[in-house]
């Protein structure tokens, strides 16, 4: 039995034979024809090239009916490669010149392409270095009839681990088949942690060497929760997990029977648990789990799983997807986001032109659009048109000073004129409101409530910069805490400061959509939460279990102490009184 941590990007556990998708690509021997035989082996190459470009087509549509039209040019850049003379001429002149078999053309070419835009200074180009690999596999397997990394050849349910999915795997991904998903590579928004995500497989990417760990066949346990995968574990560790497992089923089911009833304490205070999607996809899953609306919409997703910058026309009809989808729900849709820790390759160009020292303390989020206004106002005037169609606001992430948030409104005062002076319709009053993710903006929360419509506090990044420990670093994650006193102190200060205003205000980090901080959160003030749509049963079972004078106390006991430790361990213990088998889940020891 081994164990492997990894970045979790998909909760849920998986029990299940592994398939390990081919990591080395399929070495293709150079094999010679006769002279008489080259037409015939162009025309298995062209044959081969028309049906990739077939089921490209189709996996472009597939991917645009269920993830968006922005996603789906992914493949839109697959085709165009296909059909460039330069990427399809020289394999010809290899079968004609050098009589060498098709595959044999198409491997050579496709691995010298992967090597020139692997070692390309435009990050742009860069990122064809996989797609390339993508298409060898594609058009090998109609040459030589064997898929080495083809999902769909798996006809049994398994965990798939692989290097790095491409991004026609991720896409073609079977939720009835693959349990889970362990991959060497990755971050919290690649390719595949993002449709991970979005189709509910538990998944662990950043586990660097997972891949030679692990057989076909070997036994595996994905850990969504906690980033653990356990390599053939012994029959206790199973046993274990098993249980986990069916108590998480049991659990999930009386879960499923609270889902339509209202978030409610004991003693009848009124709390609104919102959700955060990433893809407007995600709206009726979220809807069906008891959400009230969308409390965050991050709306980079949108360029992040896209090939160039999305037009105007094609994020106003996302934007309006999402609002028709909600049904007369409110939704807030957060300006773009970008940064360090969500940056992809077609995204470089607007971020900055070197790469920076720490790129968290950087040019990203409303810096970034700050200093792409074109960006940032195509992006606002696709939000203001669509809020014609339903209760929309408007918020800006990462604010750290006043002028900038002075600053992004005048943009939208402009954005507004505009549309005004072309007699675009919109919606003239749609409330703007910005993120405290910074502890600078916590301690200054005063003034700033004093000029926009709402907070959302963005814990996630509150925490990362008041402890001084970046948030996707592996390394220091015992650092990171949502229990750490000082956090406690900040939101003290923007609830008052939000309730000395009467400003609305609401949380979105991830700490709302876990258990241990429920009471906590309560007991601080807090009466909205945006969080993950699957996170939303169990917090409404807690809310619904627990007073707000009994979470005040709660409060009052963790002020006393003075280690996030501590704070965790009380904290745990308080839920823990109320609904014991809310950490069974996650309470498995290893
Ligand atoms: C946050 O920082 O808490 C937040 C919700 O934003 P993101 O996780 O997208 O940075
Ligand atoms: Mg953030």
């Amino acid at each position: 039995m081994q164990h492997k941590r990894g970045i979790p990007v998909s909760p849920g556990v998986a029990i299940s034979p592994a398939f390990v998708l081919d990591a080395d690509q399929q070495r293709i021997a150079r094999r010679t024809i006769t002279r008489p035989a080259v037409t015939g082996e162009i025309e298995r190459l062209n044959q081969a090239v028309a049906t990739s470009i077939t089921e490209i087509e189709e996996l472009r549509d597939q991917t645009a009916s269920s993830f968006g039209v922005a996603i789906s040019k992914i493949f839109d850049a697959h085709i165009s490669l296909l059909t460039d003379p330069h990427v399809i001429d020289p394999i010809h002149e290899a079968i004609r010149g050098q009589c060498v078999t098709a595959e044999y053309a198409v491997y050579s070419r496709m691995q010298q392409l992967h090597e020139t835009f692997r070692r390309g200074q435009n990050p742009l180009a860069r990122k064809h270095a996989s797609d390339v690999l993508d298409l060898e596999q594609r058009i090998l397997k109609h040459l030589i009839g064997t898929d080495f990394s083809d999902l769909g050849t798996l006809d049994h349910q398994a965990v798939v681990v692989a290097h790095d999915l491409t991004p026609s795997q991720t896409a073609a991904l079977d939720r009835t088949k693959i349990r889970g998903l362990a991959t060497d590579a990755g971050g919290q928004t690649s390719h595949t942690a993002i449709l991970a995500h979005a189709l509910g497989i538990p998944a662990i990417v950043g586990l660097e060497d997972i891949t030679a760990r692990v057989r076909t066949g070997d036994s595996l346990i994905v850990d969504g929760h906690r980033g653990l995968v356990v390599i053939n574990p012994d029959a206790a560790k199973l046993m274990e997990y098993r249980q986990v497992e069916q108590r998480m089923a049991a659990f999930t089911d009386t879960l499923g029977e609270i889902k339509s009833l209202p978030a409610v304490t004991k003693d009848g205070t009124k709390i609104t648990l919102l959700a955060n999607i990433e893809f407007p996809s995600e709206i009726p899953e979220a809807i069906a789990n008891g959400a009230e609306g969308i409390g965050l919409y991050r709306t980079e997703f949108l360029y992040l799983a896209s090939e160039v910058e999305p037009s105007e026309q094609e994020q106003y009809e996302t934007y309006l997807q999402a609002i028709q989808s909600l049904k007369g729900r409110p939704m807030t849709i957060r300006t773009l986001d970008l940064g360090a820790d969500k940056i992809s390759e077609s995204l470089r160009p607007f971020g900055p032109e070197h790469e920076e020292r720490n790129p968290f303390l950087g040019c990203r989020s409303i810096r970034l659009c700050l200093q792409n206004l074109p960006l940032f106002k195509t992006q606002l005037r696709a939000i203001l048109r669509a809020s014609e169609a339903g209760p929309v606001r408007i918020m800006f992430p990462l604010i750290s000073n006043i002028m900038e948030l002075r600053q992004a409104r005048m943009i939208l005062s402009d954005v507004k004129e505009d549309l005004e002076e072309q007699a675009v319709p919109y919606r003239s009053d749609i409330p703007t409101g910005m993120m405290i993710e910074v502890p600078s903006v916590a301690i200054q929360s005063r003034t700033f409530a004093r000029e926009v419509d709402f907070f959302s506090i963005g814990t996630n990044d509150l925490i990362q910069y008041t402890v001084a420990v970046d948030r996707s670093n592996e390394l220091i994650a015992n650092l990171y805490s949502a229990a750490h006193p000082a956090l406690m102190t900040l939101l003290k200060e923007i609830l008052r400061a939000a309730q000395g205003a009467k400003l609305d205000v609401s949380l979105c980090g991830e700490m709302g959509g876990e258990p241990e901080f429920t009471m906590l959160l309560l007991g601080l003030g807090l009466r909205t939460l945006s969080i993950s749509p699957p996170a939303i049963p169990e917090i409404k079972q807690i809310v619904r279990s627990v007073s707000i004078d009994q979470c005040r106390r709660v409060v009052r006991k963790v002020r006393a102490l003075d280690s996030e430790r501590e704070v965790l361990n009380c904290l745990k213990d308080e839920v823990g009184k109320i609904m014991p088998e809310v950490f069974d889940g996650r309470s498995v020891g290893y």
